[in-house]
């Protein structure tokens, strides 16, 4: 494949930063990553605004803007000749010698990269359902951020994946439900009201959870954004997660327990129709 770093578009295989990079010295970057069908990006507008969010939070300056930003993208998934993947962008304060507070006159590095992804793989995933298994949330306190510093959230999916489940649960210390190790957790609950925890630093604000309130507000299904614990998704109906990689999967089981009657059930099976219907119609996937 071909990567892009810092104006260069060149072999991934040899595609480099700096050893001193602030990205990799203090995970001193954000990131995105964008759904593509048929060569097409997903809610493009939404992942710029999240990123230049991002920036701003971590007073990065110097980035180009979002129509180059949009050029460089587009030219390398002509060179990649992309079908259906993910587009991935890091940007990183830039390379320096190490000391925390931010150096002087130092420029953000950029990257991106394309990789093949099988998106329709998810639709025996969204038929089937996967094994969720609850956790600690052990993250700090901006989660709102997308940060490159996600080794909490590596060691919870980790965790989740070695008990046999694909999706980390997590849980604050109170019993709250944030989201999940990659992706924003909902549930409908046991009087039937669906519910995803409301934006607040304890949460990445999701694309594909903003785009699926839309959809279920625009079939006129009641959303909640109030927060659940982990007791009121033990006595849901149904619990989904959403992600650019898993655009509405079911969650059918929580530590071993089914959710439900440990099946898909019909509010997730719609909105994952919805959902489609959405991918459709902004790609022609
Ligand atoms: N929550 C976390 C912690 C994530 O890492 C992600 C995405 O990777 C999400 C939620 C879902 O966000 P999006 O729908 O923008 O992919």
């Amino acid at each position: 494949g071909i990567a892009f770093v810092n104006g260069r578009y060149g072999p991934l295989a040899d595609a480099a930063v700096h050893v001193e990079d602030r990205g990799l010295q203090f995970a001193d970057a954000v990131y995105e990553v964008c759904a593509v069908l048929n060569g097409r990006l997903l809610d493009w507008d939404k992942h710029c605004w999240r990123l230049r969010r991002g920036l701003a939070a971590l007073f990065i300056e110097g980035v180009m803007g979002d129509a180059a930003l949009g050029q460089v993208a587009a030219r390398l998934l002509r060179a990649n000749r992309a079908g259906d993947g993910l587009l991935y962008i890091q940007v990183t304060r830039g390379s320096a010698r190490r000391d925390h507070p931010f150096p002087r006159d130092i420029r953000p590095t950029l990257i991106m990269t394309w990789k093949a992804f099988d998106f329709a793989a998810r639709l025996r995933h969204q038929r089937e359902g996967l094994a969720a298994v609850s956790l600690p949330d052990q993250r700090w306190a901006r989660c709102d951020i997308k940060t490159t510093g996600l080794l909490a959230n590596v060691l919870a999916k980790q965790a989740a994946k070695a008990a046999g489940g694909a999706e980390a649960v997590l849980v604050r210390e109170d019993g709250v439900v944030t989201e999940g190790g990659s992706t924003n957790i909902w549930i409908v609950d046991a009087a039937g009201v669906l519910r995803t925890h409301p934006l607040s630093a304890r949460i990445l604000p999701g694309v594909m959870r903003d785009t699926l309130i839309g959809l279920a507000r625009e079939r006129q299904m009641l959303v909640e954004e109030r927060a659940f614990t982990l007791d009121e998704v033990r006595s849901a109906r149904e619990l989904f997660m959403t992600s650019t990689t898993a655009p509405v999967v079911p969650l059918v089981t929580l530590d071993g327990v089914a959710v439900g009657d440990g099946r898909p059930g019909p509010v997730a099976t719609r909105l994952a129709d919805a959902m489609w219907g959405e991918i459709e119609r902004q790609t022609g996937w």
